[in-house]
């Protein structure tokens, strides 16, 4: 049986190094995949600087680069590409259905590469002034603090990158973090400990963003946690790198996830809905490298390969078929 022709095999959602590398092994065991690019065409690399540890690329490469190859490795094989964003999803029964507003397409398998987002601290008018001096991409908009002072939260490797490519731009960048020692991995704090433009606020946290939306920031209230005391630091701009949250709300209720919102897989990609499968940061809590990425998107691949093979084997159009109305 092959499926009616307005019946994909394979439909991936996002298109991060997980996502781009399902189309390429779809793309080429013939499944004519198609891809939807998601809120953020490239995903989370496209707002990094030079990627210094994708094997292959001994002198880095930008990360913008490097998604536009993968995107052409998939092209040529011919997976399809589609601009948007899934707003609803239904996977209790096959096929599958997906809604871009009000456009419906359906498949057969599904593999979810939606990746995560930057986590932000909750502060009440954080997203006030989100792009009026609060950020969460340094490479993205740190050109506009040129001789300025800004301030970067968190400990991590995002943070430390962050921090020494702003000191390109800034005069003055202080990193306050919760701890009085960094997450990040040694080459990353070392590089940031030796520049001299940087300075660390330890064991701090930022209570307040100061400004308002005609100003911009124009500081931050600190609040140092071994004493409670807190004092004012005037900037321009405040970065936050604390993180990111999974990209998981549409499949709520709907597929097994972990109590920080990771699609819960086994069996290497599979989630709890046969012909279902996660691929990338939406599944792993645990190393988020672009490489590990981009390999479970090819394990993904690979495995809805062989699902629809049984079914085919076995003359079905999916697992659990949807009854007709
Ligand atoms: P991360 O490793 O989860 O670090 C987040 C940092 O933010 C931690 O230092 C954490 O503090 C702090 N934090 C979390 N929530 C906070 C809150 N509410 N208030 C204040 N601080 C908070 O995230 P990441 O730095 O984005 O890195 C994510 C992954 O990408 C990691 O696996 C990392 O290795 C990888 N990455 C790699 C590179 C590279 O290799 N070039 C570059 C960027 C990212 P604690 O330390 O106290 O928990």
């Amino acid at each position: 049986m092959t499926a009616s022709p307005d019946i994909r095999d394979v439909i991936i959602l996002g298109s991060g190094p997980a996502g781009l590398t399902a189309a390429t092994y779809a793309a080429r065991a013939n499944l004519k995949p198609l891809l939807i690019y998601g809120q953020q065409p490239g995903g989370q690399l496209t707002t990094t600087t030079t990627i210094e540890n994708f094997p292959g690329f001994p002198e880095g490469i930008d990360g913008n680069e490097l998604m536009q190859r993968f995107e052409a490795q998939a092209q040529r094989f011919g997976a399809a590409f589609l601009q948007g964003q899934v707003t609803r999803v239904e996977v209790g029964c096959c096929p599958f259905r997906l809604w871009l507003g009000e456009d419906q397409l359906s498949c057969r398998s599904l593999i979810i590469a939606t990746g995560a987002s930057p986590r932000m601290l909750g502060l009440p008018n954080e997203w006030d002034l989100y792009g009026r001096g609060v950020s969460v991409c340094a490479t993205c908009d740190g050109f506009f603090y040129r001789d300025k002072e800004v301030v970067i939260v968190g400990g991590g490797d995002t943070a430390m990158e962050e921090a020494s490519f702003l000191t390109r731009f800034a005069r003055q960048v202080t990193v306050v973090h919760r701890r009085d020692s960094l997450r990040a991995s040694p080459p990353l704090q070392r590089r940031a400990r030796d520049n001299e433009k940087i300075t660390f606020r330890w064991n701090s946290e930022i209570a307040a963003i100061l400004g308002d939306k005609t100003g911009g920031v124009t500081g931050v209230r600190i609040r140092n946690l071994e004493n409670a005391r807190e004092d004012d630091l005037a900037c321009d701009g405040l970065f936050i790198a604390i993180g990111h949250h999974p990209n998981t709300e549409l499949f709520k209720g709907q597929l097994d996830m972990d109590k920080e919102g990771f699609l819960v897989t086994r069996n290497f990609t599979e989630t709890n809905i046969p012909g279902v499968f996660a691929a990338g940061d939406v599944q792993d809590p645990h190393f988020r490298q672009a490489i590990t990425a981009a390999g479970t998107g090819a394990m993904a691949a690979l495995q809805a390969q062989r699902y629809l093979e049984e079914l085919n084997d076995r003359q079905k159009l999916c697992a659990r078929q949807c009854v007709q109305s």
